[in-house]
């Protein structure tokens, strides 16, 4: 199959949002027609959800606190899902509000949590002043993806918590979560390859590279029926490990995704590009053309700032005018892309100038 696959040209991200769309009609109106039920079920509804979950040790004594967005967003009922096929109790708390979390993990004996690596060294960080002890709670595995992560973290997390973390890898094109998994033995996450044929292409010429090469990650679904997804790169660069892992597990592991080969940023999990966020931007009546993005860690938690330039004459002393400016920008980013930034506005002239290519984007995050 390979072989012949090489052929078919490659997709890139904004391709497959169009193809899904036209084949959905979600651009005009969600109904609830056989089309849109059979899109919704391949990509809202992962199968092999199941498989990893049995992967790590969890089983019907299990309870599953799903601390993912819910919704539309495939990281939610993904493994909402699989767990419960794997037939283990699954809160579904959805993401944030710590306390809300912490009494949820309490009262029904939680022993696997799904959330971000940020997330976990949040909560960790706020058990005190929420008024919990660890020794309070019963955990015993956590499951973590949506943003990338070192063997750093992992191992602090579990130490921080006296756990097992297992990594998790998924991408809404390819049915959402839990598109690699590790095993009990924590050592590269099996792609589940009954379900997806994968390449690894070197990102400048599109060629195959070695499997011990560091490459982008290239995938086709060969189980999805409505929504059949052709050679997507995925934009995520690893390495497929060599030889075959101790659980018995026939499918290959990828290792940790070391990068991207495009500048999407990963904030607390949730995937945006710059450009998004200038086109939410200029949308905002007032709002001038220079603009810039700062992203920071403020405890665990990533922080976007948004600076930009605003027409001169609202600089009048009125500041009720500009406050309800920078609301307006907050919650038109928030809703766009799923993120709410602090909003920080300036005179025209006060941004600096780019004559070649802007960089809008400084990342103050500590590379681990
Ligand atoms: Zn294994």
């Amino acid at each position: 199959m390979g072989a012949k696959l090489v052929k078919v040209v490659l997709l890139r991200d904004g391709e497959v949002i169009a193809r899904v769309k036209k084949l959905s009609g979600f651009e005009q109106e969600v109904t609830a027609n056989e089309a849109v039920k059979e899109v919704l079920k391949e990509t809202g509804i992962p199968h092999d959800n199941l498989d990893y979950i049995v992967a790590t040790g969890a089983g019907p004594a299990d309870v599953f606190q799903n601390m993912m967005t819910y919704g539309l967003f495939t990281g939610g009922l993904g493994l909402h899902y699989g767990a419960e096929r794997a037939g283990l109790l699954v809160i579904p708390s959805g993401a944030g509000n710590t306390g809300r979390q912490l009494r949820l993990m309490k009262d029904f004996r939680t022993t696997v949590l799904h959330a971000t690596p940020s997330y976990m060294l949040h909560i960790h960080a706020r058990l005190p002043e929420e008024g919990f002890r660890l020794d309070e709670l019963n955990l015993k595995k956590a499951y973590l993806g949506g943003e990338p992560y070192s063997e750093n973290t992992r191992r602090k997390i579990e130490t921080l918590y006296g756990i097992r973390v297992y990594n998790s890898y998924g991408l809404s094109e390819m049915n959402g979560p839990g598109v690699a998994f590790e095993c009990i033995h924590q050592d590269g996450m099996h792609i589940w390859e009954d379900a997806y044929h994968v390449e690894l292409i070197a990102p400048d010429t599109g060629r195959a590279c070695a499997d011990d090469h560091e490459g982008e990650l290239v995938m086709t679904t060969l189980d999805r029926e409505a929504t059949p997804v052709l050679r997507y790169r995925t934009g995520d660069i690893t390495t497929l490990l060599p030889g075959g892992c101790p659980c018995g597990r026939t499918h290959r592991r990828i290792a940790r995704i070391t990068g991207r080969t495009d500048d999407m940023l990963i904030l607390n999990g949730v995937n945006v590009y710059p450009s998004q966020i200038e086109q939410l931007l200029m949308r905002v009546p007032g709002v001038a053309t220079n603009y810039a993005l700062t992203i920071e860690k403020v405890g665990a938690l990533d922080r976007l700032t948004v600076k930009t330039e605003v027409d001169r004459q609202l600089f009048t002393g009125d500041l009720s005018a500009l406050d309800r400016l920078k609301t307006h920008i907050a919650e038109a980013i928030k809703s766009g892309a799923l993120i709410r930034p602090v909003v920080e506005l300036h005179e025209p002239g006060a941004l600096p100038v780019f004559e070649m290519k802007a960089k809008r984007v400084t990342d103050l995050r500590p590379k681990e």
